[in-house]
């Protein structure tokens, strides 16, 4: 039996540059990719049309599609990944398995367990850098230690960031290693997996130099949906590659990039502090008296707040799996400040809606929201929701789509009063903070 070497797609789903593929495909001959849906993962997905399995999905009939265009294909199995791998280990004689890191607390724990197996039956694991620009190790402050804060994390990263960190991998000169393939496999159903397609739309893989060029201008507009990229579900399962967005970010947008710095930034934060998971970054916070108000938070999950701006979002969010980035700022203060629940609640709900949702980025907004993250808000600033109406809607496009109702006698008062709610978050703010 001659030996193969899989490669493994997690959240890398393209075969144009991605790293570990390409070492996979330089170093290694009859190479056999590999997707696996993940059991732990979707059993715990409680919508059974979740957008994000459709996505997943469909993104993978493709890789298939376009393997067996080239004479291979892609192997794609339905169980946990240990499992899995066992088995085809019984079918195959294994020499490698290639993957891309991940940063996330869950995922390092299946690698860990996946290595562990992999030295026992002597076969080569091996992972690489792809999602991100930086290696959580390769930007440290000069006593090097990891940065808690964006600014100087962002100049270290601007001083750095040069060709070499985003050459992109060209795949295509090597792909004569993967393994020629007679009978292609058929792919699994969606039924199969225990789900149903979504009715959401997608956002388009595309970026235009267009939006690039007046990103900063016109980013914090939420009526204006070509505003920013919509790419943040692309970036989520790799369908396109972060190194090929910076390199149009240098050229035409520093704020873009500063925001790719972001998403770099939380990944970096999350693989030094994986705590953040579970626990406010700044410990005093999770000491704060936080209500648990479940009618209050299905208000603010409906989108029934009786604040335009905030309620517009939710139901941005629940119809589309998107919101802009400044309303998400807007509803998650009011959620932490105004209506003082614990973060962790709009967290979780975030994590179930959104298409783009990614651990790292999602925690580290939400706490830098609640002003309990590394580098957050301080907590005396709340967001004063109409004011922020005012300001980035100032006809009231955005909040018109969403909230047909608005001005009418249907549409609700504002559940708590903004001066009074203000009052009371400072208030149980101070307590714990200024002791
Ligand atoms: P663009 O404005 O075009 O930005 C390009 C890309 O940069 C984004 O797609 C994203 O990958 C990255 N990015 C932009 N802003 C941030 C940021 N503040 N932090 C980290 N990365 C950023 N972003 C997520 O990708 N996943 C999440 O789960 C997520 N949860 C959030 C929760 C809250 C409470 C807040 C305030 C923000 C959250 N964000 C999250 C950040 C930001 O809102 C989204 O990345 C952005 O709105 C996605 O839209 P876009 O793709 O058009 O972004």
């Amino acid at each position: 039996m001659s030996k193969i070497t899989l490669f493994w797609f997690r959240r890398d789903l393209r075969l144009d540059d991605n790293a570990g593929l390409y070492h996979a495909l330089k170093e290694q001959q009859d190479v056999l990719p590999l997707f696996i849906f993940d059991t732990e993962i979707l059993s715990k997905l409680d919508d059974t049309a979740d957008p994000r399995v459709t996505f997943i999905y469909d993104t993978v009939s493709d890789l298939k599609m376009q393997l067996q265009k080239k004479t291979s294909d892609l192997l794609v199995r339905h169980g946990s990944p240990l499992e899995v791998l066992r088995a085809l280990a019984a079918e195959h004689s294994i020499k490698a398995i290639y993957a891309n890191h991940d940063y996330e607390p869950a995922a390092r724990k299946r690698d860990e367990k996946v290595a562990a197996w992999a030295r026992e039956q002597k076969i080569e694991f091996k992972t690489f850098k792809d999602q991100t620009l930086f290696e959580k190790d390769e930007i440290l402050t000069d006593s090097g230690k990891p940065y808690t804060v964006y600014t100087p994390y962002k100049n270290k990263v601007l001083k750095t960031l040069d060709g070499f960190y985003l050459k992109s991998y060209p795949n295509e000169l090597y792909e004569s290693s993967f393994l020629k393939v007679r009978a292609a496999e058929s792919m699994v159903s969606l039924q199969e997996l225990g789900f149903v397609r979504t009715k959401i739309e997608f956002p388009p893989l595309e970026l235009s130099t267009k939006m690039l060029k007046a990103y900063a201008k016109e980013r914090d507009f939420p009526a204006n949906s070509k505003g920013t990229s919509h790419l943040g579900l692309h970036l989520r399962f790799g369908t396109v590659s972060v190194r090929e967005l910076a390199r149009e970010g240098q050229k035409h947008s520093d704020v873009w990039l500063s925001e790719l710095i972001w998403r770099d930034f939380f990944m970096q934060i999350l693989w030094h502090y994986p705590q953040v998971e579970t626990h406010s970054f700044r410990p005093e916070y999770d000491k704060i008296a936080w209500r648990r108000a479940p009618k209050d938070f299905q208000r603010w999950c409906d989108g029934q707040t009786g604040y335009p701006l905030v309620d517009a979002g939710m139901r941005e969010l629940n119809a589309t799996g998107y919101m802009h980035n400044r309303v998400r700022m807007v509803v998650a203060s009011f959620l932490c400040k105004h209506l003082l629940i614990h973060w962790r609640e709009g967290e979780r709900y975030f994590a179930k809606k959104l298409l783009d949702y990614d651990l790292a980025a999602n925690n580290g907004n939400w706490q830098w929201a609640a002003g309990s993250g590394c580098d957050a808000a301080p907590y005396f600033r709340i967001f004063n929701p109409s004011a922020q109406l005012d300001k980035f809607d100032p006809k009231g496009e955005y909040v018109k789509k969403w909230v047909p109702e608005w001005g009418t006698v249907r549409y609700p008062e504002p559940m708590v009063d903004h001066n009074e709610a203000r009052g009371r978050c400072l208030q149980a703010f101070t307590q714990v903070l200024k002791k």
